[in-house]
C-alpha cells in the first residue's frame, strides 16, 4: 500500500508540474484524457511506474482533475505538491459491477443505447462486530474497523475510496452520501453555548464536554518534544521522537473528531430546532500579535485561548450537526446572550457574578452563567431585542458589521429592554 502511496503521489505531482509550467502562448496544459494517454506511455517505458496498479495511478489522475476544477469553489485552491510521508494516499474504484439508479428510484438509462447504466462498487464484507474487510487491488483483503459500529450499523455501499496514511495509521474512507438523521418531530428546540470551560451547555441544562488529552498524555508530549530537541539533527532518534509527538497529538484530534460525531448525531436525533450563538471563530483565533510599531494586547492570553478554542472544536460540532439535520440548524447572534437574564430579559453585566453563576440583579432569578446563555440562544433572535442606546434617545441600535461578541458600553447598562 506504500508502494501504491508513493506511486499515486509521483503521477499526481507530474500532473502538477505540467499545470505549474504552463505558460500562456504554449498549448494548452493536458486534461484528463491527455494525461491518462500520458500515463499509458510513461507506463511502456518506466518499469517502477508499470510495476503498479494502474487503477491506483489513473484515479491519481482523476483525483487532480477534480480538484483541478474545484480550485475556486473547494476552498483549497490550486493544486499543489503532494509530500512524502505528509500526503500518503490513493484512491480505489471498486471492482464489483452493479446497476445505477436514479434519485427517483428508476432505472438510469443509457441516452444512446438505453440499457442500464453499470456502475462501480466497493466490494466491503462484514466479519464480525468489530471488524471489516476491503478489497485493495495487490494486496488482497485488508481488514479494518468500521467507525459506524453497534447496532443497524450498516457498511458502507461506495462506488471508491480513499486510504490514508498518517502518524503510522491507516485509514480507509468511503464516499458515500450519508443519510439525514430524522427529526423527532416533538418540536422541541435547543439553544448550545459553546464556551472555554463547558465545550457546550444547552439549554436543558446539560454540559457537555469535549475529551481533550490527560495531563499524563500532556507530561508524555512534552518529555518527548525535550528528547526531540535535544537529540543532534538529522539523527535517527530526532524523527522517532518526534513522530511519537505526532502521533500523541493525532490522538487528541482523533477524541474531538469522535465527540463531534455523537454530539452532532444526538442533537439532530433528539431536537427539532438547534440553535447555536454565533461566533466568528476565524476573528476569535486570529493572531494578537500586532505589529513592530503597534504591538498587539494580551498576546499571550490570547494565544492560550486560540488553543483552546481550536481545541474545543465549535466549527465543526456546528459543520456536523448542519449535515446531518440540514434546516434545521440557526445561527443566533452572540452578543448579551451571557448577560441577559433568561427569565425577565434584563441586561446586565453584574448579573454575571462569575465564570460559573449567574444571579439576576432585577429579579433574583439564579441560574448556572452557561445554562442561561444558552437557553437566551434557545430564545432566537426574536427573543433577545437589540439594548437602546440611551433611554432619551429612543433609537435601536441596528446590527453592525462587526459581530463579534463585545461587552455592552456602559450607557446600555442596566436599561430594560422592553
Ligand atoms: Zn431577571
Amino acid at each position: 500500500m506504500l508502494l501504491h502511496c508513493a506511486h499515486a503521489r509521483y503521477v499526481w505531482n507530474l500532473a502538477v508540474e505540467q499545470h505549474t509550467h504552463w505558460k500562456p502562448g504554449r498549448r494548452s496544459a493536458p486534461g484528463f484524457a491527455e494525461q491518462c494517454r500520458q500515463l499509458t506511455e510513461a507506463r511502456r517505458e518506466n518499469e517502477w511506474l508499470a510495476a503498479g496498479n494502474a487503477d491506483v495511478q489513473q484515479q491519481a489522475l482523476k483525483d487532480f482533475a477534480k480538484a483541478k476544477n474545484a480550485r475556486f469553489t473547494s476552498g483549497f485552491g490550486e493544486p499543489t505538491w503532494r509530500t512524502k510521508y505528509v500526503h500518503e494516499g490513493f484512491r480505489v474504484i471498486g471492482t464489483d459491477r452493479v446497476p445505477e439508479y436514479g434519485p427517483d428510484g428508476s432505472p438510469k438509462l443509457n441516452a444512446k443505447t438505453g440499457k442500464q447504466v453499470m456502475g462501480r462498487s466497493v466490494v466491503v464484507q462484514k466479519l464480525n462486530r468489530r471488524w471489516a474487510r476491503v478489497k485493495v487491488p495487490g494486496c488482497g483483503w485488508v481488514r479494518f474497523r468500521p467507525s459506524a459500529k453497534g447496532k443497524g450499523a450498516k457498511l458502507p455501499a461506495a462506488k471508491t475510496f480513499r486510504v490514508t496514511y498518517r502518524n503510522g495509521q491507516w485509514h480507509a474512507a468511503f464516499a458515500v452520501i450519508p443519510e439525514e438523521t430524522p427529526a423527532p418531530g416533538t418540536g422541541e428546540v435547543v439553544g448550545i453555548d459553546r464556551g472555554v470551560t463547558i465545550t457546550a451547555a444547552l439549554s436543558d441544562g446539560r454540559k457537555l464536554n469535549c475529551p481533550q488529552l490527560t495531563v499524563k498524555e500532556r507530561a508524555q508530549i512534552r518529555k518527548h518534544e525535550r528528547r526531540a530537541a535535544r537529540a543532534s539533527k538529522g539523527s535517527e532518534q530526532k524523527t522517532a521522537e518526534y513522530a511519537k509527538v505526532a502521533r500523541l497529538k493525532a490522538r487528541e484530534a482523533n477524541r474531538r473528531k469522535d465527540w463531534c460525531e455523537k454530539t452532532s448525531t444526538m442533537l439532530a436525533s433528539s431536537f427539532d430546532l438547534i440553535r447555536f450563538e454565533k461566533l466568528n471563530i476565524q476573528n476569535m483565533t486570529r493572531s494578537a500579535k500586532g505589529t513592530v510599531e503597534q504591538p498587539g494586547k494580551n498576546v499571550r492570553q490570547k494565544s492560550g485561548l486560540n488553543r483552546s478554542i481550536l481545541a474545543q472544536g465549535w466549527g465543526l460540532l456546528r459543520q456536523r450537526t448542519e449535515h446531518k439535520a440540514p434546516g434545521r440548524v440557526e445561527d443566533v447572534p452572540a452578543p448579551y446572550t451571557s448577560l441577559r437574564c433568561s427569565a425577565c430579559g434584563w441586561i446586565e453585566k453584574k448579573s454575571r457574578k462569575s465564570q460559573a453563576d449567574f444571579v439576576c440583579v432585577s429579579c433574583g432569578f439564579t441560574c448556572n452563567a452557561d445554562e442561561n446563555a444558552a437557553t437566551n440562544v434557545a430564545a432566537g433572535q426574536g427573543g433577545i431585542p437589540r439594548p437602546r442606546r440611551s433611554a432619551g434617545a429612543g433609537g435601536v441600535t441596528t446590527a453592525t458589521g462587526r459581530s463579534n461578541a463585545r461587552e455592552p458600553q456602559p450607557t446600555w447598562v442596566g436599561i430594560p429592554l422592553f
